[in-house]
């Protein structure tokens, strides 16, 4: 179960560095606390972590390590990995963070995210996922403008055996927010009638963040009230995703991120700041590009991954 620090082996090896500096010393001094933390000021950077991320994280570092005991059985090198894989959950969050059901069902998913992201591959593994844990998922690709999108996820629901709600649809007229509200409102419908406990909700992507598209999320929203608005990222892009998480988010509060192509060979910090930049947790990791290749995400074991 290695695949996802594929990601992080520049974090890793970077980080491995600078505690390694620490290793031959006797114990925490201003001075080789200062050299540590530059090295690591430099992973961090490297790895693509958010400046202001990196930077409050250093500074909580310096400020437990100048405080850390003397009488410690640790040594400093030890001391410092400590403080750090602290400080580094809390960037991340220490719980696993917890998926939100609607108190009465269906629970409706909202995916979020650019073209690319992962979001139609994402929809599946999550069905997938819940269909594992006993529930009964319903797909929706609301994406009216791209009947590719649309029969994209059609070929992923039946690949993985989930239920699709496919509805009306006249691709001549119907390629409005109206059409798109029509359509989830229908779908919400068919997931109560049919006993599904819980509705997946693939919206349409653009190349960029543009208002018609944040105004039609936010139609979405405030027409199904969804217990989860998952923003779906490409850890690939670097800063990029953590960007566009900063937009949705500010235009419709997410209420989580999932991380795709975390078996990407990438600098994978920037992924990390989600969290710190939006508030919202990280919730799942996408690992491939099969059904399965999907977790939720578990801080802990991330830092335990990280710091070697
Ligand atoms: P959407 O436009 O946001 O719906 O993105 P898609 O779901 O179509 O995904 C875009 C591409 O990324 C596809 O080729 C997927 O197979 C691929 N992809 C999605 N998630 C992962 C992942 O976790 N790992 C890898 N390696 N590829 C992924």
């Amino acid at each position: 179960r290695k695949i996802e620090t594929a990601m992080f082996e520049t974090l890793t090896d970077k980080l491995q560095r600078s505690f390694k500096s620490l290793r031959g010393q006797g114990t925490l001094t201003d001075e080789n606390i200062n050299d540590a933390l530059r090295d690591i000021r430099v992973a961090l950077l490297e790895a693509d972590v958010n400046l202001t991320v990196a930077r409050d994280l250093i500074e909580q570092v310096r400020a437990k390590a100048i405080g850390a005991s003397v009488a410690t059985a640790l040594n400093p090198s030890e001391q410092i990995v400590k403080i750090v894989s602290d400080e580094l959950l809390n960037v991340l969050g220490r719980d696993t963070a917890k998926f939100k059901f609607a108190s009465q069902p269906p629970t409706v998913i909202l995916m979020a995210g650019l073209q690319g992201s992962g979001k139609t591959t994402s929809s599946g593994k999550l069905a997938t996922w819940l269909k594992k844990g006993g529930h009964r998922p319903l797909l929706v690709s609301v994406d009216v403008y791209r009947p590719a999108a649309r029969e994209q996820l059609k070929v992923v629901a039946q690949s993985v055996g989930a239920a699709i709600y496919e509805g009306a649809y006249d691709a001549a007229t119907d390629n409005n927010t109206a059409a798109v509200l029509r359509l989830a409102k229908a779908a919400y419908k068919e997931a109560r009638n049919f006993a599904h406990d819980i509705l997946i909700v693939d919206t349409a992507g653009r190349l960029g963040i543009d208002e018609a598209l944040m105004d039609e999320m936010a139609a979405l929203k405030k027409e199904l009230n969804p217990s989860e608005i998952l923003f779906v990222a490409d850890a690939m892009t670097g800063q990029d995703a953590v960007n566009s998480a900063k937009a949705f988010n500010d235009r419709l509060q997410i209420t989580g991120a999932i991380l795709t192509k975390m078996d990407g060979d990438s600098r994978g910090g920037a992924a990390l700041s989600i969290r710190q930049i939006t508030g919202a947790p990280i919730k799942f990791l996408g690992t491939g590009e099969k059904p399965d290749a999907f977790e939720p995400f578990h801080p802990d074991r991330i830092v335990g991954r990280i710091l070697g």
